[in-house]
């Protein structure tokens, strides 16, 4: 059985069941705050102060009664509305209270010879016990109720306990995902400047390299190369992290025009194919696409979703990119031959730096960031974006945007 310890120091398992656990200070504790709960003139002392005033009212009500109708059959049973009403007020210890007195009332005026307190046969006593039994009964049920409404406050207060502390939890959580946003920008803002100085230098140096046509420096003019290719694998990727930083910060705005999503498209697969050599399709739309959007931001998501597709199928299979009109609303399909994505991965890759186990181990490289900046974009624009995939099957993303 597992048991939890909370701020409160009230041990609860996880049927609710416990409290016999509890120690005495603890059980006294969550009484008394169980008391405060209730009115005032509910308060047990009293319940004690006013029973004996309840009990001698009932029982001169039932002495009246004989009076004018005669000798009563049962006539102390009535002395168990006492009981009952001091139960159901003040609780289980009142309620005993409340029985003692009766049954001495009882005894006083009921039972031969009458006037004198305490019975002293058996049979005397066996004509108070039906009574006496019936309080205890109600007496125990009234314990009983006490007992499921101090357990229900005990659950209050754990959870209440785990509320308080799940929300320090959160707190810290925020702070601490603050200061990793804000470290982000500021770290992507302060490499940006070297990177930017080393690939302009590099560049000139090429040009000038270019210029003199000197065939002993072509092994420095490919090492400058490889500087620049890399430098701008650096920008991408600081780009990546400054854009995922402003969108968590809000800083993204849209800059929208009228275009046409067929030429959005052409000039980024142009682009692809260029730079990747490979073979990508493209299946337009017969008639233009026309949307009110942000064209540089949309051109982003094709650029991560045909470079996913390069970037995680074999060389030597195609990439096909389709745009089609649906209704009220323009969809475009990047389909490649790859690997595939497993079922439950297709939306946690739509997280920011969620990369799948086997990207994680392949050769590949990326933070994790180009579906989650995509997603931004794309719900910024009202859109939808999606994957559909089977494993070994290759993958197909979609993205949806509403026609304008
Ligand atoms: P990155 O490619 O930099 O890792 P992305 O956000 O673009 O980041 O993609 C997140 C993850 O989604 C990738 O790491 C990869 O596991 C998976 N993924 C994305 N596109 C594809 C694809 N076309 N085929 C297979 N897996 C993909």
């Amino acid at each position: 059985m597992t048991m939890r310890a909370t701020q409160s120091r009230i041990y609860v398992d996880r049927h609710g069941r416990g409290m016999k656990r509890m120690n005495f200070e603890d059980r006294a504790k969550l009484r008394k705050t169980y008391i405060a709960q209730s009115p005032r003139w509910r308060h047990p002392v009293i319940g004690y102060l006013l029973c004996p005033f309840i009990v001698a009212l009932d029982m001169l009500t039932i002495l009246l009664l004989q009076k004018m109708l005669g000798p009563l059959h049962f006539s102390g049973s009535f002395l168990i509305l006492a009981v009952l009403f001091t139960a159901l007020l003040w609780g289980a210890g009142p309620a005993i209270f409340a029985i003692v007195l009766s049954t001495l009332l009882l005894d006083y005026y009921f039972i031969t010879p009458i006037g004198q307190l305490f019975v002293r046969t058996w049979t005397d006593a066996s004509q108070l016990l039906p009574f006496v039994i019936s309080g205890l009964t109600i007496a125990l049920i009234t314990a009983q109720r006490e007992r499921a409404r101090l357990k229900a406050l005990l659950t209050e207060q754990e959870l209440q306990a785990y509320a308080d502390e799940l929300e320090v939890a959160n707190k810290k959580l925020e702070d601490a995902n603050e200061t990793k946003d804000r470290f982000l920008s500021i770290a992507s803002h302060e490499l940006k400047t070297p990177i930017t100085t080393i690939r302009g230098l590099a560049q000139l140096m090429m040009r000038r390299l270019a210029k003199q046509r000197d065939p002993d420096m072509e092994e420095i003019g490919t090492t400058l190369n490889k500087i620049n290719d890399q430098a701008q694998r650096l920008t991408t990727l600081i780009d990546d992290l400054m854009d995922v930083s402003s969108i968590r910060a809000g800083k993204v705005e849209l800059h929208r025009r009228k275009c046409d999503l067929n030429d959005v498209c052409r000039e980024v697969i142009e682009d692809q194919r260029l730079l990747s050599g490979r073979v990508i399709t493209l299946d337009e739309s017969s008639e233009p696409v026309k949307l009110q959007v942000d064209d540089g931001r949309l051109a982003q998501v094709f650029v991560n979703l045909i470079g996913n597709a390069v970037k995680y199928s074999s060389e030597e299979s195609p990439v096909e990119v389709g745009i089609g009109k649906q209704n009220h609303s323009a969809l475009v399909r990047v389909r490649d031959h790859g690997k595939g994505i497993p079922r439950d991965q297709q939306e946690r890759i739509f997280e920011a730096f969620y990369r799948a186990p086997d990207a994680q181990t392949s050769s590949k490289q990326g933070l994790g960031l180009g579906l989650a900046i995509s997603k931004d974009i794309v719900e910024r624009h009202e859109g939808r974006i999606w994957c559909e995939s089977e494993p070994g099957q290759g993958s197909t993303f979609f993205v949806e945007l509403p026609l304008r």
